[in-house]
């Protein structure tokens, strides 16, 4: 990874009585060093990248405090590195997205949940939910409900995330079960400060060795009888001894307010959105008081009877606020206030969306429509008003657009090389006509959107393969899997290409070798470049690190493979066509080869500005339409889609087309001359070698070429 984190390396390092200031996921990461975590793993994905990238990046940092760092080949090997944390003292935490990672993980994560914990273990997840989400709507909740893993919320502040995570572990570690904490989006880059401490070395670490592994325990072992003893663990000790600790650390917060015949009980991650639509609605201030009395969960699993029917008890009315389905946190509450014969009436998803994002324009809607019922004494037609003129607003501003924002979907970065495979890929349908193609997770999923709307299934990180199984059997044509390399060594290469080779099936897949798990921030894998090169640095034997996904695939019995160049658009559509009709029975698997654009261009600007600086040659190549040839049919805007490939009005009078036109932003992948020259389309085309600092033979070549286009010119 090209990117630099020194300075939120230099804000871990914060001691006893200083400031940090920044993003809540680093907020995060400094709180575990606090706690004297022994190990951290992860899968990175957004939002909690951050999280494990800084850490990865950290290397040095966390060898001279003694704490290991994994960055783990997929979630699922993450949570069962959780393991160490079984029969050892040691505290660890591991980190992925949800609720993608922690279905990856939830094997690990049930076998973990039964076994419990000696050691403190911490689960990250980014709740990737509501309108920023990249992933599917679901919730961390039922995972932490199912298999009895307690679940923090905390209430997007600094001091009181950082106080969660050190919390966390002493809840792990009173209830002997592993904890996950859920960030949304909007807790992780939450910015603000805190007032750091020291960091703590973990008493064993990779400095201070363990001298003798862990006694057998048949007890530790999920695995029946024992896991029938977990069970009633689970409920009996567990849980009671969490509720314990829960309470008497104060890890759930009431908010006190003057209107104490009604209240809200809200999750933590909910609470600052919950405050700004009571402020909105007149019930609360810019600083966080509240006139409506709040119980926020910080722990919203599980809850404790007692704090909500002592809460709930005497109060007119109760309103929960809980972002997502089921409503979860709502039914227990329900449940927990009949057994308490407490009859407050309960409001919730009667008044708020079943599903979405809570956002303060939704929660105002939902607290007015409470205040009509319950609070007669304050006036509602203020927040009323002001949900109208929001409404109002919203219509006035679609209108304006002429029926709503235009959409701008996401696109591959300018130059990508994964777009001049889905470009040869529309000329191969020209032939074979429509293809069925099974996508997966990566950058690119961009393909499905215009102008190239490839894609049938899109079923899980590393799944393209798996999820043409079927479909194959009954298709005359081959479908066509496509896959990143990120998602091959996360998943695709078990669940696709092992069952492929034991079944004998006859399918195509694609692998886009850019050579990093791009989609998540550009993270090495096994097979990135550089990986060798480094590990020898590092005193590593070179066979170790000599991974190949060719090696890889030729060693698991794939007869059939064909690398191509990425931007050589003919080659790739006709390899790709040889793959489709080829009388060979069994897997054919094409590597197109292309490195990351925007590595590649994190790598290279610092290194021409360097040239630059230092008065050396340094060269930049872009490409150009000449608009007196270009007919205007914009075939090569449908056949590239990329974003510095535009149209501009032509300057000649008598032409009332739109001509194509490429903007500066071009940074010369070559795929508009590539792209013309595989579909015979006009030769419009022409790349610009922009030179600084030149030489003197470029000074004379300039000049030459300058002298015979003018003899070629008419006068
Ligand atoms: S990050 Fe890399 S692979 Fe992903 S769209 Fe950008 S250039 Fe392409
Ligand atoms: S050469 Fe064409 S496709 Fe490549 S960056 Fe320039 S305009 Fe985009």
């Amino acid at each position: 990874m090209e990117r630099s984190f020194h300075r939120e390396i230099e804000a871990l390092k914060l001691g006893q009585g200083e400031t940090f200031h920044g993003e809540g996921i680093l907020a995060v990461t400094k709180a575990l060093l606090q706690s004297g975590v022994t190990y951290v793993g992860g899968y990175q994905g957004s939002p909690i990248t951050h999280l494990l990238d800084v850490m990865v990046q950290a290397r040095d940092y966390m060898d001279e405090l003694g704490v290991h760092v994994e960055a783990c080949t997929n979630e699922s090997s993450a949570a069962a590195m959780l393991a160490a944390s079984i029969m050892y003292p040691v505290r660890g935490a591991v980190t992925w997205k949800s609720v993608v990672g922690t279905n990856v993980a939830s094997d690990a994560l049930s076998n973990l949940a039964s076994a419990g914990v000696m050691g403190g273990a911490l689960i990250v997840v980014g709740e990737d939910y509501g309108e920023g989400a990249s992933v599917i709507q679901e919730r961390t909740h039922a995972f932490a409900m199912k298999s009895a893993l307690w679940l923090m919320d905390p209430r997007p502040n600094l001091p009181t995330i950082v106080r969660m995570v050190e919390k966390s572990f002493e809840l792990s570690e009173a209830s002997n079960t592993p904890v996950m904490m859920e960030l949304r989006i909007r807790a992780c880059h939450v910015r603000g400060s805190f007032d750091t401490k020291d960091n703590v070395a973990p008493a064993i670490s990779t400095r201070q060795l363990q001298t003798q592994a862990a006694n057998f325990s048949y007890d530790r072992l999920s695995h029946p009888p024992a896991t029938f003893r977990h069970e009633k663990l689970k409920y009996e000790v567990r849980l009671p001894a969490a509720r314990r600790y829960i309470v008497d650390a104060g890890l759930n917060e009431h908010l006190p307010g003057r209107h104490d015949g009604v209240g809200i009980i809200v999750q933590g991650g909910l609470t600052n959105t919950a405050l700004r639509a009571l402020q909105l609605a007149g019930l609360a201030d810019g600083e966080g008081h509240t006139d409506v009395p709040m119980l926020v969960l910080n722990v919203v699993y599980p809850l404790v009877p007692e704090q909500i029917a002592d809460f709930c008890r005497g109060k007119r009315a109760v309103l929960v606020m809980e972002e997502g389905q089921p409503d979860f946190i709502e039914q227990e509450i329900s449940a927990h206030l009949r057994r308490a014969k407490v009859d407050t009436p309960l409001h919730g998803k009667d008044l708020l969306p079943m599903g979405g994002e809570y956002t303060a324009e939704v929660l105002l809607k939902g607290i007015e429509a409470f205040m009509a019922e319950h609070l007669e004494t304050v006036d509602v037609q203020p927040a009323r008003a002001l949900s109208t003129e929001v409404a109002q607003l919203r219509a006035q501003a679609s209108e304006a657009l002429g029926g709503g924002v235009p959409q701008r979907p996401p696109n591959f970065c300018v130059g990508c090389p994964e777009r001049p495979v889905f470009a040869a890929l529309k000329l191969v349908e020209r032939d074979t006509g429509k293809l069925h193609i099974s996508t997966d997770i990566g950058c690119h999923s961009f393909a499905t959107f215009e102008p190239f709307s490839f894609g049938n299934s899109i079923l899980g990180y590393g799944m393209s393969m798996a999820s043409s199984a079927a479909v194959k059997n009954f298709s005359a044509q081959r479908p066509v899997a496509i896959m990143g390399d990120g998602g091959f060594w996360h998943n695709g290469l078990l669940s696709g290409v092992s069952s492929a080779l034991l079944n004998q099936g006859d399918g195509v897949l694609v692998i886009m070798k850019n050579g990093y798990t791009s989609a998540t921030g550009t993270q090495e894998t096994i097979s990135t470049p550089e990986q060798e090169a480094k590990q020898l640095a590092e005193g590593n034997s070179a066979t170790a690190t000599e991974t190949t996904i060719e090696d890889t695939l030729k060693g698991m019995g794939v007869k059939w493979i064909r690398t191509v160049h990425n931007y050589r658009v003919s080659r790739v559509r006709d390899t790709l066509k040889e793959a489709i009709r080829s009388p060979f029975k069994g897997l054919k698997v094409v590597i197109a080869e292309g490195e990351c654009q925007l590595e590649r261009q994190r790598r290279l600007k610092p290194i021409r500005a360097r040239r630059m600086k230092e008065g050396l040659r340094s060269v930049r190549v872009r490409y150009g339409v000449d608009e007196d040839t270009c007919t205007g049919d914009h075939s090569c805007i449908r056949l590239s889609g990329c974003p510095t490939l535009t149209v501009k009005a032509s300057s000649d009078p008598l032409r009332r087309e739109p001509v194509a036109h490429v903007t500066n932003g071009c940074v010369g992948c070559g795929l508009c001359g590539e792209v013309a020259d595989a579909a015979v389309l006009c030769p419009s085309f022409h790349q610009i070698e922009i030179i600084s600092n030149p030489s003197w033979w470029d000074r004379v070549n300039a000049r030459l070429n300058r002298f015979f286009i003018g003899l070629l010119q008419p006068a």
